[in-house]
């Protein structure tokens, strides 16, 4: 009997923090709300299709190395399907799924012409040479072929993957079309046909919603007490706009510890020691953990590193009066439910991460005209596309009195259901 109560309670901890069923409660919530029969939710439910792949790589030391990978491809009603691959040994097939649920949302929030995809491949790059990344890049690309492409699904960078990995996936596709293809994936170098400001996009994104959140609780950027949780792409960024904007950035963590400066920590002293995985604390002795962190005295919490941070068990000690969610999934359904009761404005995920598939759309745009738009022009016209999409958000969770990650989904969501409807598909 006690024995099968702890087998109970270990499903129960193990479906809160799934990120695939949390998100479908959210979308069928979604949904409901707006007013969608039964089956728009069947078809949302899933990915219409998944690929698992195993790639073969020859190692530095002359041994084969198979890899497993996946390309999901949530919905296609919209447009082609859009997003970053990962490379991290966490990966899994259920994640991927979730992120190309998510892919999808964001698209309709800021209004792309697309759904979601997500890949991933269970890998350390941490551990492995330049040659190796390499052949595991083409590889992929090889293994997914037959589904991918510049109007059927787009990939681009997330955890782990750069520019550099982009450059090879896009040579290696060129290959098989045999066309130079720089439409067929995001996030590439500028001399192949990337984007300014695709680098910075994420981060700059989560600094237009930051200002825009500040507005509406009435608290200055400037001077404002900020934690970022995560130096990787997003959070590094994040923490060099803040900065310089004159927000006292107090806290900063990689995957090996956080750090803690009440008096605002030196950032550009940070960004020249990490390296390029975002590691930086190591060359500190007096670090703090991960939970001190996120409970730090401040006015606004970034949680930039990954998922299932914010829980039941923290959620009442968080001290912000805003949480920006720059990762994915950093907070669960119940620690959502806890900020928002309260009154801590949590900005969700698939709004304040947008910035990043937004300014790949405008690279995606740039590449199928071949005509190249300056940094500035960018920059604007990110700014106006997260402001609106910030605010229609917002709006929505006070009239229909939702919080703000069911809004978000409410708004992400509908320009697909609409579009598979006029297809005829439900
Ligand atoms: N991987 C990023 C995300 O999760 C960017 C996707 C893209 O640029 O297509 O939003």
């Amino acid at each position: 009997m006690v024995a099968d109560k702890a087998a109970d309670s270990t499903k129960d901890e193990s479906n809160k923090l799934d990120v695939l069923s949390s998100t479908r409660t959210v979308v069928k919530n979604a949904l409901e709300r707006l007013g969608y029969p039964d089956e728009v939710f069947e078809l949302l439910k899933e990915p219409i299709r998944m690929m698992t792949v195993r790639i073969p790589v020859r190692m530095d030391d002359g041994s084969i190395k198979i890899f497993t990978g996946y390309r999901a491809q949530h919905n296609d009603a919209v447009g082609p399907t859009k997003g970053g691959v990962r490379f991290h040994p966490d990966v899994t097939e259920k994640e991927v799924k979730a992120l190309s649920i998510w892919m999808s949302l964001k698209a309709g929030i800021v209004d792309l012409p697309y759904g979601g995809g997500k890949g991933g491949i269970i890998c350390d790059p941490r551990e492995m040479s330049f040659r190796e990344l390499e052949g595991l890049s083409r590889g992929y690309v090889r293994a997914i072929s037959q589904i991918v492409g510049p109007n059927k699904d787009i990939p681009a960078p997330d955890v782990f993957t750069n520019s550099q990995i982009m450059a090879w996936m896009m040579d290696e596709y060129s290959r098989i079309d045999e066309f130079n293809s720089p439409g067929f994936i995001t996030g590439k170098p500028i001399v192949l046909g990337g984007s300014h400001g695709r680098e910075s996009a994420t981060a700059k994104g989560v600094t237009i919603v930051i200002n825009e959140a500040a507005k509406k609780k009435g608290i200055d950027v400037k001077g404002a007490r900020v934690v970022v949780q995560g130096f990787g792409n997003a959070g590094s960024f994040l923490s060099k706009f803040l900065h310089d904007a004159g927000a006292k950035v107090v806290g900063i963590s990689d995957a090996y510890g956080a750090l803690h400066d009440p008096d605002g920590l030196d950032i550009d002293y940070l960004l020249d020691r990490r390296d390029s995985f975002g590691t930086v604390t190591k060359l500190f002795n007096n670090t703090i953990s991960n939970k001190e962190l996120l409970e730090l005295d401040c006015d606004i919490l970034v949680p930039a590193a990954v998922e299932n941070q914010i829980t039941e068990d923290n959620a009442h000690n968080i001290k912000a009066s805003i949480v920006v969610e720059a990762a994915n999934g950093p907070t669960t359904l119940e620690a959502t439910k806890i900020l928002t009761e309260r009154g801590i404005l949590l900005v969700p995920d698939v709004l304040s991460s947008a910035g990043g598939v937004t300014v790949s759309y405008f690279e995606w745009v740039q590449n199928n005209q071949g005509y190249y738009w300056p940094e500035e022009e960018i920059a604007e016209k990110l700014e106006t596309i997260m402001v609106k999409s910030f605010n229609a958000i917002y709006n929505t969770a006070q009239t229909r009195r939702v919080d703000m990650r069911l809004a978000a989904y409410m708004v992400g969501v509908r320009k697909m259901a609409e579009a598979a409807r006029f297809r005829g598909w439900v």
